[in-house]
């Protein structure tokens, strides 16, 4: 893609959107800035101000000045102002797409898609991938962005990728030599049509994928078998339940010929296992003959903070912070893996799912609920009749009432089904919040 002397405009200034901007001037591109938050909302707007031209607060006539334009994933393709662009036959394009088109051709990209467990399943490849002596590096939604890497040089093995449906929206010629699609359940809904437009936007992940390429699939997903046909790569399958290319079989993994032992594995729970085999699949061609190396892998990686995460444990209650749990598959799986009582906190801020999904898994005997933030109510409305729950005002008061009637051996459970927006900068700044009350909570004894 031809860079030197082309306008570029960068539509939303968050961090994959200022990694273009940086790769495109440093290849001698000319770029423009739009974002339509206030100045003020802009981290280091002065700074951006002083390496580009800029705008803030809404976006003008300039954005259409341009050769082509960069969309930040957050920023929605219905905008007035990209309607415009595309009507006056001007490319948008992801800064995935841009990535793919800059990058030298002999790193090959792996990369993964799913409703849940994206961040594990990229960490762990790039793991293994390190553990085998390759040179890679991870990126997109995950950490640092695509674009921020020295792609265009040659030299990296492999590029590993977690990618968001928003980041699939705009695939062109995007094309990876393998790509995992992990499940697809409802998420997002605020901003697709239905389930069906969510479930084919992760399907974009292969579009451009051909025979050679290597499509993981999962197998016990209903969406994924249906979607599945159209897909033109190889594809090989993953299950928890069904004998196929790699399955769990007892206390093993079964990939091909190689057997791991889960007992060795050094994340747990049924949904890191589907992880693990996905991960085990997606790298098996790179990694034929290292059996011992992929092992030490899996035993040596180090599981991610805000994914069921340990943080303390005070009269012998444990407190649990799965913060990253943002809707309620996530929640479904953490309740599936602990077998004592647990205290669950639910709630935050609203993406349209339905709530009830949960009551299974909320219904059974040892488990409590407690609900916070703006979606109580909703969630009030779905469990009643079906489920007692304590209503709070907020995850500290949650958080102690939880602790008064815990057992010794129980677990305080933060795993809200819901965004963070509600009363939290971020999930992260959300199982921090956690993090802190329960430390205090076990130092006040
Ligand atoms: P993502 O990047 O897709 O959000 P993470 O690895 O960050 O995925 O995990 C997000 C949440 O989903 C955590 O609560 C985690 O425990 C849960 N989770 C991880 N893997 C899976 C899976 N395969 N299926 C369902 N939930 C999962």
């Amino acid at each position: 893609m031809e860079i030197y002397g082309k306008k570029f405009t960068v539509i939303g200034i968050a961090r994959s959107g200022i990694a273009a901007a940086k790769k495109l001037t440093e290849l001698g591109g000319e770029v423009f800035l739009s974002d339509n938050k206030p100045q003020e909302k802009i981290e280091n707007a002065e700074i951006l101000k002083k390496n580009f031209a800029c705008e803030f607060g809404g976006h003008s006539q300039k954005v259409l000045q341009a050769d082509k334009i960069i969309v930040s994933p957050g920023v929605p393709l219905s905008l007035p102002i990209l309607k415009q662009a595309q009507a006056s036959g001007i490319e948008l394009l992801s800064e995935i797409e841009l990535g793919f088109r800059l990058k030298s051709p002999d790193s090959k990209i792996i990369c993964v898609t799913g409703s849940n467990g994206k961040s594990t399943t990229v960490s762990l490849i790039h793991h293994i991938l390190l553990t085998c002596g390759y040179h890679s590096i991870l990126g997109g939604n995950i950490g640092t962005p695509f674009t921020a890497f020295p792609i265009e040089k040659p030299g990296i093995d492999f590029i590993v990728l977690e990618l968001s449906s928003f980041q699939l929206e705009l695939v062109k010629y995007f094309k990876a030599d393998a790509a995992i699609i992990l499940n697809i359940t409802p998420d997002h809904l605020d901003r697709y049509k239905d389930f069906e437009h969510y479930a084919r936007t992760k399907f974009n992940i292969f579009q451009n994928m051909e025979k050679n390429d290597l499509a993981v699939m999962n197998l016990d997903d209903e969406t994924i078998r249906r979607l599945s046909e159209q897909i033109k790569a190889g594809r090989k399958w993953f299950s928890l339940e069904h004998e196929s290319d790699a399955w769990r079989n007892g206390n093993n993994l079964l990939v091909g010929k190689d057997a791991y032992k889960t007992a060795e594995i050094s994340i747990a729970g049924p949904h890191n296992m589907m992880n693990c085999l996905a991960a085990l699949l997606a790298t098996a061609r790179y990694t034929a003959g290292r059996q011992a190396q992929v092992c030490q892998a899996l035993k040596t990686f180090a599981s991610l903070p805000h994914r069921l995460e340990y943080v303390t444990t005070s009269k012998g209650i444990r407190f649990i912070n799965d913060s990253k749990a943002t809707n309620t598959d996530a929640v479904k799986y953490a309740l599936l893996s602990f077998t004592e009582g647990v205290h669950i906190i639910l709630g935050g801020s609203d993406k349209g799912e339905d709530y009830s999904i949960l009551l299974p898994y909320l219904q059974r005997e040892n488990v409590h609920t407690y609900l916070i933030g703006a979606t109580r109510t909703r969630m009030q409305a779905a469990f009643a009749g079906a489920l007692e729950y304590e209503m709070c005002q907020d995850m500290e008061t949650a958080m102690k009432l939880a602790y008064s009637r815990a057992a010794a051996g129980e677990v305080i459970l933060l795993s809200p089904a819901c965004a963070s927006y509600d009363a939290f900068r971020n999930y992260l700044h959300r199982g921090d919040t956690f993090r802190k009350i329960a430390e205090d909570i076990a130092h006040e004894i």
